[in-house]
């Protein structure tokens, strides 16, 4: 019996029993490639992209995918050939652009802390534009460009204070934390890029925080935006563009974020009515277009009852799959082979790792044996990405899966990998 697809996982349902992501059965990727392993559905995120893409449908716009979230570089290649550009917030990040098949003219680069080398490296490569997060950054840039005989594109990243007590999710665009220029700064900080000989000033960018569940934030934060064009345009200084950044949430455990198309026909909507719906846009979204994308394969190891808790060890850990350690975040759990009525128990499924933070899920009700086959869900985003060594654990392999295709687009670490470039001291005669 096939039953329907998992909430929010568009292309993960059971057949005959056994889960299958797209037209892949996850156990066999899984007898292939072993565990832990990450699986991503490439319909999946051109689903999620052509949402926005729909929403887009008739303005000028450019959809940067926030690579931060997953930066394999065959997903970077996927949405580089469906007409993405890319936020990028590192000089790797941009090396990563280029050997994907990107375009550097369609980068934007984010972050409060580009070093002097990332700054040349990126004006050499030509990208789109900096988005430059304060006064100081400014400066530099300017001198690093004039350097080079050229004129650095940037946007200056506003924080538009969107208030946080009603919008708790919001976590960047607020006083007090380290991104963007503040409200009552933003006049004469674009002053002073106008005045700068290393730079052109092309545009205005905000980005308010991460897995926004609720188009309000959205919406206030765009008025503020807005309310500022209008100031800086005053002055006499043109803004060719407007970046709304990302943050759009997904669905992790019953979490009802807007769909792209929707929440964007609402801004839109806003824009139009202030008279500003030809304004070329950008947007930077990265989690809501490959995070149910992805699931994480791991196997159980060992059962331990306890008096308090049962754990369910498996082959998965913190190092490879970090937002539970990170955020306490919730990842959904389901076995590959369907449950079998009436054995189930609760367990906390934790890794091998020495450290009591090593835990994947708290409190699952599973049916589970050692040897029996889990996906952790929702793992297309910060995940594989965030993953680590530690422990000297070797990093998972990926598959991206294309119908009833399965390509590996990375080969599973080796531990020798992992200390190549360490270094004995001569020994002691
Ligand atoms: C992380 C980040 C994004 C993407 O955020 P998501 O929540 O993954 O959509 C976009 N822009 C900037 C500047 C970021 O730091």
């Amino acid at each position: 019996m096939n039953i329907p697809p998992l909430p929010g996982h568009p292309h993960l349902h059971y057949a005959q029993g056994q889960l299958q992501l797209e037209g892949v059965r996850l156990a066999d990727l899984a007898a292939r490639h072993g565990t832990p392993l990450y699986v991503y559905s490439r319909a999946a995120m051109l689903d999620a992209l052509a949402a926005y893409q729909r929403g887009f449908k008739g303005r000028k716009a450019r959809i940067c995918y926030a690579m931060k979230a997953n930066s394999s570089l065959a997903i970077l290649q996927l949405f580089a050939q469906a007409g993405c550009g890319f936020d990028i917030v590192s000089g790797g990040e941009l090396e990563r652009v280029l050997a994907a098949g990107g375009d550097p003219s369609t980068v934007v680069f984010s972050g409060v802390g580009k070093t002097r080398g990332e700054m040349r490296q990126a004006l050499k490569a030509g990208i789109g534009c900096f988005n430059v997060e304060s006064e100081a950054e400014l400066e530099v840039l300017s001198s690093v460009a004039q350097a080079l005989g050229l004129r650095a594109p940037v946007s200056i990243r506003v924080n538009p204070n969107v208030d946080a007590k009603t919008h708790p999710y919001i976590s960047t665009g607020l006083k007090g934390n380290k991104f963007g220029i503040a409200h009552e700064r933003v006049l004469a900080t674009y002053r002073r890029a106008a005045s700068l000989p290393g730079l052109h000033v092309k545009g205005i960018d905000c980005h308010i925080g991460s897995q926004i569940t609720e188009a309000t934030p959205y919406l206030d934060a765009m008025d503020r935006v807005l309310d500022l064009v209008q100031a800086i345009e005053a002055a006499g200084i043109a803004i060719e563009h407007i970046d709304f950044g990302g943050g759009l949430g997904i669905d992790y455990q019953g979490d009802a974020p807007p769909a792209a198309d929707a929440l964007w026909a609402q801004l839109l909507a806003r824009l139009d009515a202030r008279g500003q719906g030809d304004r070329m846009l950008m947007i930077e979204p990265g989690r809501s277009l490959v995070g149910n994308a992805g699931v994480c394969l791991t196997e159980v190891l060992y059962l331990k009852p306890g008096e308090q808790k049962n754990f369910c060890i498996v082959d998965a850990a913190m190092n490879d799959l970090p937002r539970p350690m990170m955020y306490e975040a919730f990842h959904g759990i389901v076995p590959l082979a369907q449950q079998r009525a009436g054995e189930t128990q609760v367990y906390d499924v934790v890794g091998p790792i020495c450290e009591s933070g090593d835990w994947l899920g708290r409190e699952r009700t599973l049916a589970v044996q050692p040897g029996d086959l889990l996906a952790v869900l929702s793992a297309g985003a910060y995940c594989s990405a965030m993953g680590s060594t530690y422990n000297t654990r070797a990093r998972p392999a990926e598959i991206l899966v294309d119908g009833s295709a399965a390509h590996l687009i990375r080969e599973r670490e080796s531990v020798s990998d992992i200390f190549r470039s360490e270094r004995l001291v001569p020994a002691k005669i």
